[in-house]
């Protein structure tokens, strides 16, 4: 593997926990994630670390994806007014943030187009098409793109873009039922991807007034910020009838009825799960990446002394060819900087492990493996480095989970009037509270807090134990309130 990197400096200057925000902007480009002076606002680049890292984040999913049966596909990314407007909530949902194709060349387009700020209206017209039997169902298909929505609201790098990467997922099935365990089936393959990633969040059943447009209801992962401000990292909906019977999605039952499908539609956040892993996971010396995704997984420093170079380079060669055989994504420093310069620069893209190659390694046929969570050093005899690096890839994986998930626990606190829960949402926190379930209740949390009610776990049952927070009648849900991307 050939990794030609540059960096303008080679450490960070911020700490994560003083200044968050700009911590994350100087990571993004000294790590060569993604570089946001790109000339339209809400637009940026991917560079080689970051596209990597976001390519085998995709890999990841859609390989679940497809075990559990659904197809890969592409859209076209232009859809036809008429199409788009076929479906009311649907509409009045995302015109706001449309971007519209108006003409070619100097011509007036006779028909506007807009850019996909989601894949619905493009997808459905082709289902109407695809579906006529029972035979035909379920269908399940997926595609990773871009899409664009005119964001309102202040753009952020990957947090908040106009365009921005995911992963969206459309399914047809012949009634509520196996919709329903459509829904189920997807909570599932997202938890498992999240997870797997170290991720920590809730999985919370929006609100009727914050569900998608067009949608019986939406589930949602909110993944923790360090700055309290809350990343939708994925979204999962149950579409009901709502769009088969503006689209005319219909098929023929066993008895020979004409019905409408029911379908299911969920969205993964490529960039903002990427987002995600930055911020929970890297620290003060930069991005801590999972070995599953990182596209160094060991990188190899030899430390020459004098006298000895040849032949701690020579030894260093050992170490990669043994390590690259073994089939890690392995890297082997020979540059001119010093080692300390390369340890710093490494940790900043968050290589998972280092194997340090100095002369009394040499002497002693060991190597010295230094491990980016917490950045602690043991020897080890060459022979047994293989084993002990794939153990500390383990190590690394349930460590990062641990601290995720102790972050989001410690992140999270009760409150039961007004007061504490603005105190709560001022010191960047989730408030866990008791609401009655009216909307002038939930606009009062928000104005008086600042924070938003981001729904109901659905992975547990909690019962209220207060009155709601706001009107002292009787409380129908326990939902988490904070603010959000
Ligand atoms: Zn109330």
């Amino acid at each position: 593997m050939n990794f030609k990197l540059k960096t303008s400096r080679e450490m960070l200057e911020m700490k994560k926990d003083e200044n968050f925000s700009r911590w994350f902007d100087e990571l993004l480009l000294n790590a060569e994630i993604m570089d946001n002076r790109y000339p339209i606002k809400g637009f940026a680049v991917y560079k080689g670390w970051g596209a990597r890292i976001v390519r085998k984040i995709t890999e990841m999913l859609e390989s679940k994806l497809e075990e559990t049966g659904h197809a890969p596909m592409l859209f076209p990314v232009a859809i036809s007014e008429d199409s788009f407007k076929k479906e009311a909530k649907h509409i009045k949902g995302f015109t706001a943030e449309v971007f519209w194709i108006t003409h070619a060349g100097k011509r007036k387009l006779k028909k506007r187009m807009l850019l996909r700020p989601t894949s619905e209206t493009a997808m459905y017209p082709m289902f109407a098409q695809w579906i006529r039997s029972h035979a035909d169902l379920p269908l399940k298909i997926f595609q990773s793109v871009c899409v664009y929505r005119y964001e309102t609201k202040a753009t952020r790098p990957l947090f908040r873009m106009r365009e921005f990467l995911w992963n969206e997922a459309h399914t047809a099935h012949r009634d509520w039922e196996e919709a329903e365990k459509q829904v189920r089936e997807a909570v599932e393959i997202y938890d498992e991807v999240f997870k797997s990633l170290g991720l920590s969040y809730y999985i919370l059943k929006r609100p009727d007034f914050d569900k998608f447009a067009g949608a019986a209801y939406s589930i949602a992962f909110d993944a923790w910020n360090p700055d309290g401000r809350v990343n939708q990292i994925g979204t999962v909906h149950n579409l009901g009838e709502n769009f088969s019977k503006a689209f005319g999605i219909t098929y023929e039952d066993i008895e020979g009825r004409q019905r409408y499908v029911v379908q299911t539609c969920y969205g993964f956040g490529i960039s903002r799960t990427l987002a995600a892993i930055i911020s929970q996971h890297g620290d003060d010396h930069g991005l801590v990446l999972l070995p599953e995704i990182a596209p160094i997984q060991v990188v190899i420093v030899p430390i020459p002394y004098k006298g000895s170079e040849d032949e701690i380079k020579k030894y260093a060669k050992k170490v990669f060819e043994r390590l690259n055989a073994a089939g890690f994504r392995v890297y082997l420093d020979e540059t001119d900087k010093t080692p300390g310069e390369k340890y710093y620069y490494w940790e900043m893209f968050g290589v998972p492990v280092r194997v340090e190659v100095g002369p009394r390694d040499v002497r002693d046929k060991h190597v010295t493996i230094c491990e980016r969570v917490n950045l602690k050093r043991i020897s080890v005899a060459f022979e047994e480095a293989v084993q002990v690096i794939k153990e500390t890839f383990e190590k690394i994986k349930r460590d990062l989970k641990d601290k995720s998930l102790s972050t989001l626990k410690d992140m999270t606190v009760d409150a039961s009037d007004v007061e504490s829960l603005r105190r709560a949402i001022k010191s960047k926190k989730i408030a866990r509270v008791c609401w009655c379930g009216s909307i002038e209740c939930a606009e009062k949390i928000t104005e008086e807090s600042g924070g938003e009610i981001r729904g109901q776990r659905i992975d547990i049952e909690e019962k209220p134990e207060h009155p709601c927070i706001i009107c002292e009648r009787e409380a129908e849900k326990v939902v988490y309130v904070a603010r959000a991307y």
